[in-house]
């Protein structure tokens, strides 16, 4: 078979480099692509296609056409599922239920959502009385920022990817977009669907690489472009808002989080259980929703500890294509490398380990990819490594408690901000708590449950500002207030 290529998409036309890396599958190791590495002077070119067709066509394109397009876009990639499908597990080596279920459907929706949505969004008017008295309107208009730099991870490489191309296109802008070096797969499929819905040349541009002096840095540094939107890690963050100060431009950052599941003595203990299984191990622990703290009121925690241990050691590690939820491998052996770091910490911190910790032995090719066990420590006091630092691995802590004071303020102990999940029948408990969490998101009786119309971010380390329905909007948009007085 031939050996697939990956490359740039910018101004309408696919363009190799000079440069090519890797992308390898976490697997077994092999090699899934060759990825064109975009140089400065390919994302200038992405920059200035990206400016020309903002200036030209797109933005005064009528907004029915424009949806009509992002419809198109949804039902394309809903044409071309398996090969998204097929593209994500190469990439990620998630399971290939949850690619199904999760990541190439919830892609394909998120254009599907912006395209209505921009059609019902809102703006303001007011009226005011003049002292002479003469009468005043206010209105506000919404405009498109311009060209917005995307930059996005790999834990869900198309569904967060999209979750910010499909907002800003909807609201006007045009954009460059950068994937993860890990994940080059289904960003390339999507420039292949824009290419044939026929959206006009440089609205929508893809350019590969790494992120530090790479693609990434040069992109978030480069002077023509209006914002940026980021997804990945809280230092990533931290990097990219000094790329962004000297030209003052605004930023979008949903960045990580040590999220806390709090399991009360009225849960429903099988709900709480499976729940927990999920936000702990879901896509490998690499979500930046998924718990690493979970907090169980005393008078279950033995119970509770046991059946989640039972629980967690009968996840089964296959290969993708089996027929199971289970479990993939994390992204790459450096990321490994992190997260046995962590593990080796904890124990060295005084941890127990209660389940797993350790690289399963497959005898087959999985030995050289970069799998590992789904873990449990317990033991650890709430200043140790482990229940302060994001490991996005499988792993979490379980700590007992006694009141909700106690376990508020341990919750709320956290750089981070992102979510929180609550267990407990007592709504009026749900709601108190959820009000005093200082997270983005709280689940209560649930995890991972997405309206898209809601706000979603986080606070602290967690990120800057909200995403979702009107949120986006607000992000990819700029509002004049027009002031007349008659
Ligand atoms: P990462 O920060 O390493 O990389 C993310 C992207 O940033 C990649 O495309 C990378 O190439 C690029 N990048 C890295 N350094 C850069 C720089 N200096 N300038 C410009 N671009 C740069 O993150 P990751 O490892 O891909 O993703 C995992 C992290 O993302 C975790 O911390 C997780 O919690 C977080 N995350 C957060 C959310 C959320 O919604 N809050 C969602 C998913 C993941």
């Amino acid at each position: 078979m031939s050996q697939i290529i990956y490359k740039n998409y910018i101004a309408g036309k696919f363009q190799s480099s000079q440069n090519l890396f890797d992308d390898i599958s976490p697997i077994d190791g092999s090699l899934v692509a060759k990825v064109a590495e975009a140089s400065n002077s390919d994302v200038d070119k992405a920059v200035d296609a990206a400016r020309n067709a903002f200036n030209g066509d797109w933005s005064n394109m009528p907004l029915k056409t424009r949806c009509d397009l992002l419809e198109k876009v949804a039902l394309t990639i809903e044409k071309r599922f398996d090969d998204f499908v097929d593209a994500e597990v190469a990439d990620t080596g998630k399971p290939v239920n949850q690619a199904k279920l999760i990541d190439i459907p919830r892609g394909a929706e998120n254009f599907r959502f912006f395209s209505n949505y921009i059609k019902i969004s809102k703006t303001e008017s007011y009226e005011m009385q003049h002292e002479d008295g003469s009468k005043v309107i206010n209105y506000s208009i919404r405009k498109p920022k311009g060209v917005i730099a995307i930059i996005a991870p790999w834990n869900l490489p198309l569904l967060l990817l999209t979750w910010k191309v499909a907002p800003a296109l909807a609201a006007g802008n045009c954009i460059v977009a950068k994937p993860s070096e890990e994940t080059p797969g289904t960003a390339t499929l999507l420039a292949e669907v824009v290419d044939e819905v026929g959206f006009p040349d440089g609205v929508f541009n893809i350019v590969h690489g790494y992120g530090p002096k790479s693609t990434g840095e040069y992109l978030t540094k480069h002077h023509d472009i209006d914002a940026i939107t980021f997804t990945g890690e809280s230092a990533t963050g931290s990097e990219i808002m000094k790329s962004a100060a000297d030209g003052v431009k605004p930023v979008s950052f949903e960045l990580g989080g040590k999220n806390a599941a709090i399991i009360f003595d009225d849960a429903d203990f099988d709900a709480a259980i499976e729940g927990t299984l999920k936000s702990v191990f879901a896509n490998c622990g690499q979500v930046c929703l998924c718990t690493e703290r979970v907090y169980v009121h005393q008078s279950i925690y033995e119970k509770f500890l046991e059946k989640f241990k039972s629980e967690a050691e009968k996840i089964t590690e296959n290969w993708p294509q089996k027929e199971s939820l289970d479990f993939g491998p994390l992204i790459s052996k450096e990321h490994r490398e992190k997260v046995l770091k962590a593990f080796s910490t904890a124990i060295t911190d005084g941890g127990i380990l209660e389940v797993g910790g350790g690289i399963p032995i497959f005898d087959d090719k999985r030995d050289s990819g970069s799998w590992i066990e789904p873990t449990i420590f317990t033991g650890l006091g709430e200043k140790s490594d482990l229940i302060k630092n994001e490991v996005f691995g499988p792993v979490c802590h379980v700590t007992p408690f006694e009141s909700e004071n106690e376990v508020l303020k341990k919750a709320n102990d956290s750089k981070y901000g992102l979510a929180a999940a609550i267990w407990t029948k007592d709504i009026n408990k749900a709601h108190l708590i959820s009000s005093k969490l200082n997270v983005g998101v709280v689940w209560v009786n649930s995890w991972y449950l997405r309206d898209l119309r809601t706000p979603f971010g986080g606070m602290k380390l967690s990120g800057i500002g909200r995403e979702g329905g009107q949120h986006s909007l607000d992000f990819y948009s700029e509002l004049t207030n027009v002031c007349v007085k008659s």
